[in-house]
């Protein structure tokens, strides 16, 4: 039963049960209305007043700006790994053309201006155009890739890649010294800076914001916060997106949320026009991933899974009420707490455990560890014993192997899942 058992995924996550058995209600009917959630219009008032609760929810947690904008789309984190290339290149552009054609405009006629602009412009982003990737562990890698894939790799730098300096493998994120950022100009410096603020994969954390992507002329800077996404306090301030799928901290699978300043959306800027992207050798972006489009239509340009924001909603809600006015740092304190402890177990017992990453940036979301020095039949028989007591998915991803425990990083109306953490630790305890 889903009380005898203890699930560690990384994500998909445990939800609340709470917000599953009303779940099962509405899916059958929906505010006694006869008709579930998810057979109502995307359109209709009921879908739009649950939209605006999972938004208020949200900006409560975070303390959103009212500079800032909240969309829902489709895609998972993945999709945005490809928007956050396909928008902020085209604003790059659109910028870059608005001011070849004022600079260009005075000396020629108007029938020459545009081969001129086309001409300047085809140099900029030849010698220009970067994305700078800060590559911590596989998802921020898997994200400079894709970028590399989209606008070519000759346009993205990767100003740190963590596994130079650690024989190999994630682990260790470098000083900022180290760091090679594309500097920064009037208007120019890099298109993006990215950055994966928790590795699910590889169990490293970003401990603070990185201090040499702030100020007032800090290139746009995107956040991936798919695995520690309201766990902990943020500055949304600092971030120009910050993105994460839902299915591991916020509610199930099916929805992205994108926080994204103002500034990109239009008036201030707007996105370079198709057939200037195709002159320029650029990729024009799907419409769904636009989004300009997303946030004109209050993220529903098409049809939005309601059910599945309705979920977010329910959950995000429930920490609001559970914490009141302290909100996130509610939610911060005890997923600190549940890591450490366990953490600190781990570190008793150096003949039986070691944790892969570096003590400096060890996920408080996904604790990896080795068991025996990471002999597999070791682990193995680790993984059996944690099955035996009901602890479930703690096995490693298969790229780093042994274990990793994802107990931490459930933002939930905590008490029954600190409880989580508790077993894990005797158990550990035991070997
Ligand atoms: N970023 C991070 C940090 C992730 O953990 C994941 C999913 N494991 C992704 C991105 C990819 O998300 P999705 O599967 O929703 O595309």
């Amino acid at each position: 039963a889903r009380d005898d058992v203890h699930y560690f995924g990384a994500g998909p996550a445990p939800l609340p049960t709470p917000v599953l058995e009303e779940a099962s209600k509405v899916l059958l009917n929906y505010k006694d209305k006869g008709i579930g959630i998810c057979e109502i219009s995307h359109r209709s008032p009921d879908a739009n007043e649950i939209l605006a609760q999972a938004k208020a929810a949200l900006t409560n947690l975070l303390d959103i700006p009212d500079d800032y904008d909240i969309l829902f789309l489709q895609g998972g984190g993945s999709g945005e790994f490809s928007a956050a290339v396909y928008n902020l290149v085209s604003i790059w552009v659109e910028k870059r053309r608005a001011k070849a054609e004022k600079e260009l405009g005075e000396s020629v006629s108007e029938g020459e201006l545009k081969a001129k602009v086309l001409e300047r412009l085809r140099k900029e982003v030849d010698e220009e155009l970067k994305l700078d990737y800060l590559v911590t562990g596989s998802w921020s890698l898997k994200a400079s890739q894709e970028a590399a894939r989209l606008v070519g790799a000759q346009h993205v730098n990767v100003a740190l890649d963590a596994r130079k300096a650690n024989g190999g493998k994630f682990g260790q994120i470098a000083a900022e010294s180290e760091w090679n950022l594309t500097p920064r100009k009037q208007n120019g410096g890099p298109a993006l800076v990215y950055f994966c603020d928790n590795e699910t994969v590889d169990g490293v954390e970003f401990p603070a914001f990185p201090s040499s992507l702030e100020g007032d002329d800090a290139p746009p800077v995107v956040a991936d916060m798919s695995s520690n996404f309201i766990s902990r306090k943020v500055d949304v301030r600092k971030y120009s997106v910050i993105f994460g799928g839902a299915q591991k901290n916020i509610g199930n699978t099916g929805i992205t949320i994108v926080i994204l300043r103002k500034s990109l959306l239009p008036p201030q800027s707007t996105l370079a026009s198709p057939e200037l992207l195709r002159a320029l050798n650029l990729p024009v972006g799907p419409i769904v991933l636009d989004w300009p489009t997303i946030a004109k239509n209050n993220s529903l340009y098409n049809t939005l899974p309601i059910f599945d924001v309705w979920v977010a909603g329910q959950v995000m809600s429930g920490l609001v009420q559970a914490y009141g006015a302290r909100k996130i740092e509610g939610q911060e304190e005890i997923s600190n707490d549940k890591a450490k402890m366990i953490y600190e177990t781990l570190d008793k017992y150096p003949n039986v455990f070691r944790v892969v990453p570096d003590k400096s940036v060890r996920s408080r979301m996904n604790i990896c560890f080795r068991v025996g020095g990471g002999d597999a039949e070791k682990e193995k028989s680790f993984l059996a014993g944690a099955e035996k007591r009901g602890l479930l998915g703690l096995k490693g991803h298969r790229s780093v192997g042994g274990i990793r425990a994802s107990n931490c990083k459930l933002p939930r109306h905590a008490s029954p899942h600190a409880h989580y953490a508790l077993l894990l630790d005797k158990y550990l305890r035991t070997l």
